[in-house]
């Protein structure tokens, strides 16, 4: 008789297979980008953030189960003290090809220090969040951040061999004046490019929410201006179109994190630095991970709540767009991005 496998792969209630985990490291971040966060914010005391060995006996529980592609982000993941031992240890799984990718999206601000090492842990992509290519615009929305720290940490990336995306918030009034700019800059650089609409996050006034908004139905429409743009099929599961430009090449993509795009295919769940399972982005039930992490030492009650959280996956998204916040996973940990 054929013994029944000790460890079917996750398959939810619509017969997705979840091969995607997005792992939030860190709720602390080193900019203070002002549609993300406020300028003072209060972070997590440690005790509520699973360490690094906790996150290390998930994320391979998750491999165990059928989990095929890491990335990991935050907050910002590589201020996270130690994380390198992560990105080691995640690297074993890689070489047991039980992992296909592990990943990262980061503002850059530490890629210099750490792209090699990164490259060595057998990372080949990075996601770069850069909305403009002004240095005083740079410093305005990001408070704390400076444009060359991120140039120089874009360049050892590419320099180590990782390949980059970079990850820019459409912002009306703010980087609509350098659309073709940054098309133009990637396309030169050789970096893939995509744009993410805003969201209602950070601590702002609501005026300067609501003049935000750059639909990016309106930025493709001006991108056509210039561009003829090619509509392709690639699918990642996640919230993210694509169109080719015919005349350059370049695939440029569009996430619209709120819309119920491709929801039927959604392969993802996203783990928060305290343990927490989102199932769906614009939805609000969670499980708890890190009790069961906690309460023994044995993975088969993890293994088990992670099982249940998997049976809960919604089929969609069901957000209210009119809803004047994203509360929820949103706030602690942005995890939409990158596809
Ligand atoms: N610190 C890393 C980084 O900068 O990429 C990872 C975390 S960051 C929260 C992930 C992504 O979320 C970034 O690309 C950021 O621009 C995006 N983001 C943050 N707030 C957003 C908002 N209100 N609307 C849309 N995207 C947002």
């Amino acid at each position: 008789m054929i013994p029944a496998p000790t460890n079917p792969a996750l398959v939810d209630p619509f017969a997705r297979p979840i091969s995607y985990l997005r792992v939030s490291v860190t709720d602390r971040c080193d900019f203070r980008c002002t549609y993300c966060m406020a300028e003072n914010m209060t972070f997590l005391p440690k005790a509520e953030l699973l360490s690094l060995e906790e996150l290390d006996r998930l994320c391979s529980t998750f491999v165990r189960l059928g989990v095929e592609k890491l990335r990991i982000t935050g907050g910002e993941p590589l201020v996270r003290r130690g994380i390198m031992t992560f990105f080691r240890a995640m690297s074993r799984h890689l070489e047991t090809g039980s992992l296909r990718e592990l990943t990262l999206t980061t503002n850059g601000s530490q890629l210099a220090r750490h792209a090699e090492e990164l490259a060595a842990c057998g990372v080949r992509r990075v996601n770069v969040s850069l909305d403009t290519l002004d240095p005083e615009k740079f410093a305005r929305i990001t408070r704390w951040g400076r444009l060359n720290q991120v140039l120089d940490g874009i360049r050892a990336a590419r320099a180590a061999g990782l390949r980059v995306k970079i990850n820019a918030v459409a912002l009306r009034g703010f980087n609509e004046d350098e659309l073709f700019r940054l098309v133009e800059w990637c396309g030169g650089e050789g970096h893939d490019l995509t744009f993410i609409e805003v969201m209602p996050m950070g601590e702002m006034g609501e005026d300067t929410r609501l003049h935000q908004y750059w639909s990016l139905n309106d930025l493709r429409a001006t991108l056509a201006e210039r561009y003829s743009l090619i509509e392709l099929s690639d699918r990642t599961g996640g919230p993210a179109r694509y169109v080719r430009l015919a005349q350059t090449g370049q695939r440029l993509g569009f996430i619209t994190p709120l819309t119920h795009n491709f929801c039927e295919s959604c392969n993802r769940v996203r783990l928060t630095c305290t343990g927490e399972l989102f199932m769906c982005l614009g939805q609000e039930d969670r499980a708890d991970l890190r009790q069961p992490l906690r309460r023994s030492p044995d993975d088969a009650a993890l293994e088990e709540a992670i099982r249940a959280a998997i049976a809960r996956k919604p089929r969609g998204h069901d957000f209210d767009y009119s809803r004047r916040t994203v509360s929820g996973q949103m706030s602690r940990h942005m995890s939409h991005t990158g596809g």
